[in-house]
């Protein structure tokens, strides 16, 4: 295609398609061309079909050209399919005008003004506003070294930085870290794409790509041209509920966040980016890959779904807001306890005062998402919609204020939220976007169908900035797409306009209102005048597409005889024709509408800078907006589900009174059967628990219990117990379930030991470990051995708080011999009826359980008798091996 290209024969709009798909190869390319994005070339062929949408074929000097194209303001549903189902990178090439040739034809150039990825998506209406979309960087500081180790979370720790943003929020933060805890960062942070510098794509055997295949992440390159500052930006005011955060940076975070930074600019060419201060949260418990999957905290395990993992159990927030930072809190728990009780207090507070609480919520759900509105606006986008939606937040917040003062002034945990809340300077914004706005008229707007408010708002835009052209024309909608296209002075002769700023917006609307009554007043006057001069009932004065300003007579006014006007069309029962008087008057209409528009936008502008001057406290308000709403939640799930406040100290010690499963209870429930309470005291005078019995009696369920209690409490939730005191965990560790899809190619054996390994290396005295039957991968000598071993290193070597469940029974006869005496043994058991039927009644009990009741559980599985008889037989020592 390359000498075809440079033959120029190709139509401009095909060549500049072609140049920009070129330099912008790893994209699709659409390309706007009048009312409509179009691809060209072999991407139309490719992406028509799954877009939906038909490849025509323009016949060119230089060849046919296959394209595709839809309207421009169907774009947000295209996107969404190139990049949000297909992960594709988008170019939008956009049309800039440029002077007129010869002929006399406006030329446009079409450059691309932006690139959007999966990570760099700013308002597009397919967002899920739930969770935040972020992009990750990561530097790695010694890209020379050779990984030691085919599995590279064990190569010796290299210092990793890492910076992460959420354009569509403004978010922005950075972390240190090394290879080996990188899984766990990538499985908290759930970046929507990697960037990582250029440089580590030549060295490809680096360790770090076969971490990030594991997930498939989608990665891109960039380079840091320059290190950034970021020291001039305005930080979030402390609150005593956030995590505590740090500004200064190490030398791998400053390289991250400058790689970010340089691949966010080269996305948005050139546009500039608003964004939050970095910072570098602390005190954060950790939670590691494996534990965040094998617990389901924010997707269940088998099928990825939000639906049954822990962030949808818990989830009571009423704004988008307060439903990502409960999504970020629950990912990385605090280990502060100053954090922690301070959360507490707040959701003790917040559920003894029903009525308050009640009255907060209301006050919430009337808020927007601030922080996306705010990025939209700092990206100069934004529509008199989000204007309103500003105030209605605006106001919201300030009858949040007036309840919570008055209701608790006294409250130390209600002033910290209070007294950080800013209304001087968004109260006049708000008072000044009611003033001006027109709401009633976009309401109307609003019932317009789709597409035509697309259409409408775009050509006010356009109005702007062809400051009143008449030549840039555009295709409407309404049947005379593709086909006819109209001028933008045509569009608004008609008289059924609407406007977006109420006509005391500003002193040139005001006159220009006045201006515009008088001149339709004068049209009235006209066509009155006109009826009696030419003596025709039936005229009416009108504007149609193609024919401009016309007088329309109908019935036997028809037959008139009219010399000083020229006819421009007539059908059976009609006639149209131009009057000079009505075409000097329409176009003096005409001109007043297309003044008032710009005078409009530039209102509009006048409000967007005055929110930019306004975003920082605005950003800070939404933020105390979305801590209340978190509260709120908590405060709402612990007396929806009679939970209690845990007790927090520096001590080892797990104690859990009658002891739930969040989500296990909540699919009891729902089944009408009810779930069994268990107790769990590890970690003062036992600090590891042994735990046996029978398949199904519910070990797991335990195990996970006790660490999903660990974690609500440390978010700052209320527990499912009766009783909870936890000691400071730092990190959950866990090796359960089956993860075998993790790493395909590897042994269920493998796997269990690359985990089990992370553990026994990493596990402090602080941390707070589970373990389902490991060893079960190999034969029950070398898997009691490993079982053992590991037993043996958890007890001696961490001393952590551990859960251990087993079905090794000789297990419990080996801790015996090698006095461990802080083991404890802990059951479950079956109930048998003596009868040969038994049931599980799913109680903890201490001792040790050597029945594993395997082959009654076969049976209830339904294996065939026969079959259940022969493995009784080799159970009874009948049938032995020769
Ligand atoms: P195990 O690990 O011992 O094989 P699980 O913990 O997987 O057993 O439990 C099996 C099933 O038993 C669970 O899916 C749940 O439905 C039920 N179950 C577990 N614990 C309880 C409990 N405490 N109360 C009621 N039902 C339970």
């Amino acid at each position: 295609l390359e000498h075809v290209t440079k033959k120029k024969d190709y139509p401009t709009v095909v060549r500049q398609a072609r140049s920009n798909m070129q330099k912008f190869e790893n994209c699709v390319l659409l390309t706007r061309v009048g009312g409509f994005y179009e691809l060209y070339f072999e991407q139309a062929d490719e992406f028509a079909p799954l877009l939906g949408i038909k490849v025509a074929i323009k016949h060119t000097n230089a060849g046919d050209v296959s394209m595709a194209g839809f309207p421009f303001f169907q774009l947000d549903r295209y996107l969404k399919i190139l990049v949000q189902d297909l992960n594709r990178y988008v170019a939008i090439a956009d049309e800039f005008p440029n002077e007129k040739t010869k002929s006399g034809d406006l030329m446009h150039d079409r450059k691309v003004s932006r690139i959007i990825t999966p990570g760099t998506l700013i308002d597009e209406n397919f967002m899920d506003p739930f969770t935040n979309n972020y992009v990750l960087a990561i530097h790695i500081e010694d890209h020379a070294q050779e990984p030691m180790h085919q599995f590279p979370h064990l190569n010796a720790p290299l210092p990793v930085g890492l910076a992460w943003l959420d354009l569509s929020t403004g978010q922005f933060y950075t972390q240190s870290t090394d290879l080996s805890a990188l899984p766990s960062y990538l499985a908290r942070i759930g970046p929507r794409e990697i960037v990582l510098d250029e440089d580590l794509q030549a060295s490809k055997d680096h360790g770090i790509f076969s971490i990030l295949a594991e997930d498939r992440h989608l990665i891109t390159y960039a380079n840091a041209l320059e290190i950034q500052k970021v020291s001039e930006w305005s930080p979030m005011l402390e609150s005593p509920i956030a995590p505590r955060v740090e500004n200064t940076f190490s030398p791998e975070e400053v390289a991250a966040g400058s790689t970010l930074l340089q691949y966010v600019k080269t996305r948005l060419q050139g546009s500039n980016i608003k964004l939050q201060p970095p910072s570098r949260q602390l005190d954060m418990m950790g939670i590691d890959k494996n534990t965040m999957r094998a617990l389901e905290v924010k997707k269940t395990m088998r099928e990825d779904m939000l639906t049954g993992s822990l962030l949808h159990t818990v989830r009571r927030t009423v704004t988008k807001g307060g439903a990502r930072l409960l999504d970020n809190w629950l990912s990385s728990p605090s280990t502060s306890l100053d954090v922690i009780n301070a959360r507490l207090d707040l959701v003790t507070f917040m559920l003894n005062d029903e009525l308050l609480r009640e009255r907060v919520i209301i006050l919430l759900r009337r808020s927007h998402d601030s922080h996306r509105l705010l990025q939209k606006f700092a990206f100069g986008r934004g529509d008199p919609d989000d204007l309103l939606g500003l105030k209605s937040t605006v106001y919201a917040t300030q009858e949040l204020v007036a309840t919570l003062e008055q209701d608790s002034e006294e409250e130390a945990c209600i002033q910290a939220m209070i007294t950080r809340i800013n209304l001087e300077g968004p109260n006049d914004l708000a008072k000044r976007i009611g003033d001006a706005v027109d709401e009633e008229g976009l309401m109307q707007q609003h019932r317009l169908e789709d597409g035509e408010v697309g259409e409408m708002q775009a050509l006010a835009q356009r109005v702007v900035n062809s400051e009143g052209s008449t030549e840039d024309s555009y295709i409407l909608p309404k049947g005379t797409r593709k086909k006819k296209t109209t001028s933008i002075r045509e569009y608004y002769s008609e008289d059924n306009d609407t406007w977006i700023m109420k006509p005391g917006a500003s002193p040139t609307l005001e006159r220009l209102h006045r201006e515009l009554a008088l001149l339709q007043n004068e049209k009235q006057k006209l066509g009155e005048d006109l009826k009696m001069r030419l003596g025709a009932e039936s005229l009416t004065l009108r504007f149609t597409p193609g024919m401009g300003h016309i007088c329309h007579v109908k019935g036997k006014d028809m037959k008139l005889n009219l010399s000083d006007v020229r006819s421009v069309g007539s059908s059976k029962t009609t006639r149209s024709f131009h009057h000079p008087e009505w075409t000097k008057l329409g176009q003096q209409l005409d001109q007043c509408k297309i003044h008032i528009r710009a005078a409009e936008q530039r209102v509009f502008q006048e409000l967007r800078e005055e929110v930019i001057r306004n975003i920082v406290k605005l950003r800070r308000n939404a933020a105390v907006l979305d801590e209340l709403d978190v509260a709120c939640s908590f405060a709402t799930l612990a007396a929806e589900k009679q939970w209690t406040r845990p007790i927090l100290n520096k001590t080892f010690a797990h104690k859990v009174v009658g002891g739930r499963h969040p989500t296990v209870e909540g699919g009891l429930e729902e089944e009408g059967r009810s779930f069994i309470t268990n107790d769990c005291f590890v970690g003062d005078v036992k600090r590891t628990w042994l735990i046996t019995g029978p398949n199904m009696a519910g070990k797991s369920t335990f195990l996970r219990q006790n660490a999903l209690i660990t974690i609500l409490a440390q978010v700052g939730s209320y527990v499912p117990a009766e009783y909870a005191e936890i000691g400071l965990v730092d990190h959950i560790f866990s090796r359960v379930g089956s993860a075998d899809n993790l790493y395909r190619d590897q042994s269920t054996f493998m796997v269990e030991m690359l985990e089990t390994a992370t553990i026994l290396k990493h596990a402090t005295q602080r941390s707070f470990v589970i373990m389902d039957e490991i060893g079960r991968g190999t034969t029950p000598e070398d898997g009691t051995a490993v079982a053992f071993a590991c037993l043996h290193q958890l007890y001696h070597v961490n001393k952590c708080r551990t859960l251990f469940a087993t079905h090794f029974h000789d297990l419990t006869d080996m801790v015996g011999k090698e006095e461990m005496e802080g083991i404890g043994f802990y059951c479950t058991d079956v109930r048998e009826d003596g009868k040969g039927a038994f049931r599980y009644d799913h109680r903890l009990r201490e001792g040790v359980n050597k029945r594993s009741h395997a082959l009654k559980v076969a049976k209830l599985a339904g294996l065939p008798d026969e079959a259940i008889a022969i493995a009784q037989k080799v159970l009874d020592g009948c049938i032995r091996p020769v």
